[in-house]
């Protein structure tokens, strides 16, 4: 029997489970629907995302750790002018900035300050 989800520790929020993959490795998160905090856990044991997320595993150093890994799909998302996925990845990194605490400054700014100048 499946281990039910609790909800987010950081908002309350429900969770949802969802499978990527990254680099041709299956990998299964617990992801709350309105903070995107998340859990991933690799195979060969992709349940064990369920079991991270309802032991709590979710501290600011596993969240400094995803913030760094949003910010660098972004980027590569952005490379290939895959504007969506940037888009995800951006969000994904402005949420957890957000419930990291750590108020880094955006690394996309710059940008957003070129698209300023450009708008018409
Ligand atoms: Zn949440």
């Amino acid at each position: 029997m499946r281990e039910e989800l609790k909800s987010c520790p950081f908002c309350g929020g429900e969770a949802f489970e969802r499978d990527t993959i990254v680099d041709g490795i299956n990998v299964h998160h617990v992801t709350c629907k309105y903070c995107a905090a998340d859990v991933r856990a690799p195979e060969p044991n992709p349940a064990y995302a369920v079991t991270l997320w309802n032991s709590r595993f979710l501290e600011l150093e596993n969240i400094l750790e995803e913030l760094e890994i949003a910010e660098a799909k972004a980027w590569d998302s952005l490379s290939r002018y895959k504007f969506q996925m940037f888009g995800y990845w951006a969000a994904i990194w402005i949420h957890l900035n957000r419930i990291s605490g750590k108020n880094r400054p955006n690394p996309w700014r710059e940008l957003v300050m070129r698209a300023r100048e450009e708008k018409v």
